[in-house]
């Protein structure tokens, strides 16, 4: 049986990435030692880290005077990061509180004594639809503007960014790092973890104007951006395998054309579940339609206990981890880069039957 994983992260990974690891494992490019055991001090690391970086530049258009860094600790671990790095002028920030992951990050900034303007939210509504202000911003007053561009829980996406004026914008990119195209130039600061649509859990991913990389006192080491820039990313021992493998899915990013082939092929998958579940008489996706993610699809039947049977059905037929989150309850599809659209279809397919069998 052909298994599909819908997983929101650690997700699904390109099967052709999988079998290299696998064939790599014993013995990296001949050397007898494995991707697990070698330095990060070793010549053969250096090549990985600074060819993974070359390949984020290129997927990515990274202009010259934006670093690419690597760190540990999650979206969570940059939710603390950025604000002790960047907050230092005004120690205040806005925030556009799009669903729980916004709401998180204004938390812990508000933890570290940072002042947190909520803009708009759309909690009222469930998140179904994306909150947006057309309050003048200025950097006289805010230090950065936090927006969550795909929100991997309640399944919207901003697919055109929010004015912000002449405000830095940080983009937590967590679920659509790589899914769709941004311009790097938009923002001050972008992050993610690579475990949704690049690679295994373990590494982070910062994308930073230089400008706004500052020595900055009394901060965690782990968490510092200027140290980090200094030390090419190994401040400390990086997460080797975690990067290793991210390189590998960057390789096959670029083998699928790029950033533009990756979005249209994601947006074809998208419309594939979302085109099914608008004709569909027993399956809703509530979100609003210009608001929809790309690559996290929630769907209900409206009755828990039918959600629990399609969701059981489902895992029996190889159609995993479509339990949406406790949050939200229902279903959801996470349709990730490495997810091919024979899943969706597949899943589909199997909606499909279910509705008229029911
Ligand atoms: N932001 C978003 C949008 C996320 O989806 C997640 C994880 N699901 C996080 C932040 C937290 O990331 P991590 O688990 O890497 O700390």
């Amino acid at each position: 049986m052909t298994v599909y994983n819908f997983a929101a992260g650690p997700a699904t990974l390109p099967d052709p990435v999988i079998k290299q690891i696998q064939a790599e494992l014993p013995s990296l490019q001949g050397t007898g030692m494995s991707i697990l055991e070698i330095s990060h001090r070793s010549a053969m690391f250096d090549d990985i880290i600074n060819t993974a970086k070359q390949d984020i530049r290129d997927l990515m258009h990274v202009p010259d005077n934006y670093h690419v860094l690597f760190f540990q600790g999650g979206g969570t671990g940059q939710f603390a990061a950025v604000p002790l790095n960047l907050a230092t002028n005004h120690k205040r920030i806005a925030l556009l509180d799009s669903g729980h992951w916004a709401t998180r990050a204004g938390d812990e900034a508000a933890n570290l004594g940072v002042a947190v303007n909520v803009l708009a939210t759309t909690k009222a509504d469930h998140y179904r639809q994306l909150p947006h202000s057309n309050k003048p911003l200025s950097a006289a007053e805010y230090d950065y503007l936090h927006v969550t561009t795909n929100n991997t829980i309640e399944g919207t996406a901003y697919h055109t960014l929010p004015e912000h004026g002449d405000v830095t914008l940080v983009g937590d990119l967590s679920s659509n790092f790589m899914a769709e195209e941004y311009n790097v130039n938009d923002f001050g600061l972008i992050f993610g973890g690579v475990q949704k649509n690049l690679g295994p859990a373990g590494v982070t991913i910062v994308i930073v104007r230089d400008d706004l990389v500052k020595p900055v006192e009394h901060i965690p080491s782990i968490l510092n951006y200027s140290l980090f820039v200094k030390k090419n990313s190994m401040f400390n021992t990086p997460p080797v395998f975690a990067i290793y493998a991210t390189g590998l899915v960057l390789k096959w990013l670029k083998q699928q054309g790029g950033l533009a082939e990756i979005e249209k092929i994601n947006r074809e998958k998208s419309s594939l579940l979302y085109d099914f579940l608008d004709e569909s008489k027993l399956f809703t996706n509530y979100i609003k339609q210009s608001d929809r993610s790309l690559t996290n699809v929630p769907f209900t039947t409206d009755d828990a206990d039918l959600d629990k049977q399609v969701i059981q059905a489902a895992s029996d037929a190889g159609l995993m981890n479509l339990k949406g989150h406790r949050s939200v309850g229902g279903l959801r599809a996470s349709l990730y880069n490495a997810m091919p659209t024979e899943g969706v279809q597949a899943l589909v397919d199997f909606l499909n039957n279910f509705e008229k069998n029911h």
